[in-house]
């Protein structure tokens, strides 16, 4: 009986918080303000020896609920973003990461997939707030990409500038700084403060140039492969790394796709899938690299296909089994934090 009657206060309790939040939304619309403002001051305040990484994109063209490539690394007071592909902008914001006070954005190469949140990026950073220069460094092929930029935000950066004034939208700023570098292996393209950054060449051919990045400070080493085939260059460059971010295709599925898309006559499709196969890294090649290398931590991500569901995360986990380090399948939004 008494259990009865606590339930029935308890449902009469729930209706009414609804009701009144229904009928009188102004009662509770301040609070909502404060709330919301409140609880991302401060949460990006890291110790100023560690790394933190956080994949905001996991997925690939390949299709699925996820963002596409776009790392966040967070490091000495700095905020460096890997690849800004479709999506990435806005689950960032999702996150709540400070996209106001982004230093510089490094690009692995020019598939969409990587680079078309750019503009964006730029200008959401901007818009925001960023009040400080934002530097963007890639292979040959950025200084042509930013200066069509130019043209592209021309009219949107005037509004802006036209509406809040030019004390508040600083028009100096409102542009990224292109970086270039040439197809040259192994060169440091950052080395600030005690953080080095070098991009090497990756193999993902047909696709030149392609690179992934080695990001290192205060004797800690992370590595990211951009999209490669299996490739002992990464391998060298990850050798004892922290962490290892590493693009993943689980070709047994995608073959097997391909035979079902063909068998329907899907030819388009079957030929798409079939192509992508020769230029990304299978989980067994990269396991038993990354063995021989002596990587901490393994992320795999870009993953082709999305492991949202129970089979094909079965299928990674049986085709990644061996690894003798910590081995995640990245998701959007996760975090990591090298001490
Ligand atoms: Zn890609
Ligand atoms: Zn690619």
């Amino acid at each position: 009986m008494k259990k009865k009657l606590s339930f029935s206060l308890l449902l009469f309790s729930i209706f009414l918080s609804i009701s009144i939040i229904s009928f009188f939304p102004e009662k509770f619309s301040t609070y909502l303000i404060n709330y919301n403002i409140d609880k991302n001051q401060n949460r990006f305040n890291f110790k100023k020896d560690e790394i933190a990484v956080f994949t905001i994109g996991t997925g690939s063209p390949l299709g699925a609920q996820r963002a596409n490539s776009g790392t966040a690394v967070f490091l000495n007071e700095k905020f460096f973003l890997f690849d800004v592909g479709d999506g990435v902008v806005q689950k960032a914001e999702n996150m709540n990461l400070p996209l106001n006070q982004l230093d510089g954005i490094f690009i692995t190469h020019y598939h969409s997939d990587h680079y078309i949140d750019l503009p964006y990026m730029i200008n959401r950073s901007w818009v925001l707030g960023r009040n400080q220069d934002l530097n963007v460094y890639g292979p040959t092929g950025l200084k042509e990409i930013l200066d069509s930029n130019k043209s592209f935000l021309k009219l949107e950066n005037k509004y802006r500038v036209d509406h809040h004034g030019p004390e508040l939208m600083n028009t100096k700023y409102a542009l990224g700084i292109p970086n270039e570098f040439e197809n040259l292996d192994k060169q440091i393209i950052y080395n600030k403060d005690g953080v080095k950054i070098t991009a090497f060449n990756v193999d993902h051919y047909p696709v030149i140039p392609a690179v992934g990045y080695s990001i290192e400070f205060n004797n800690k080493k992370i590595v990211i492969s951009g999209d490669t085939k299996a490739n002992k260059v990464v391998f060298e460059m990850a050798e004892n790394a922290d962490l290892l971010i590493h693009e993943v295709i689980l070709n047994s599925l995608l073959k097997k796709t391909a035979t079902i898309l063909d068998n329907k006559s899907m030819k388009r499709n079957s030929r798409i899938v079939t192509d992508i196969q020769d230029y990304h890294a299978s989980p067994k090649e990269i396991i038993k690299l990354a063995n021989k290398a002596n990587v901490k931590t393994l992320i795999l991500t870009h993953l082709i296909p999305a492991p949202d569901n129970i089979v094909i995360k079965n299928l990674y986990k049986k085709e990644t089994k061996g690894f003798q380090g910590k081995i995640y399948l990245a998701n959007d939004g996760d975090k990591f934090i090298v001490k």
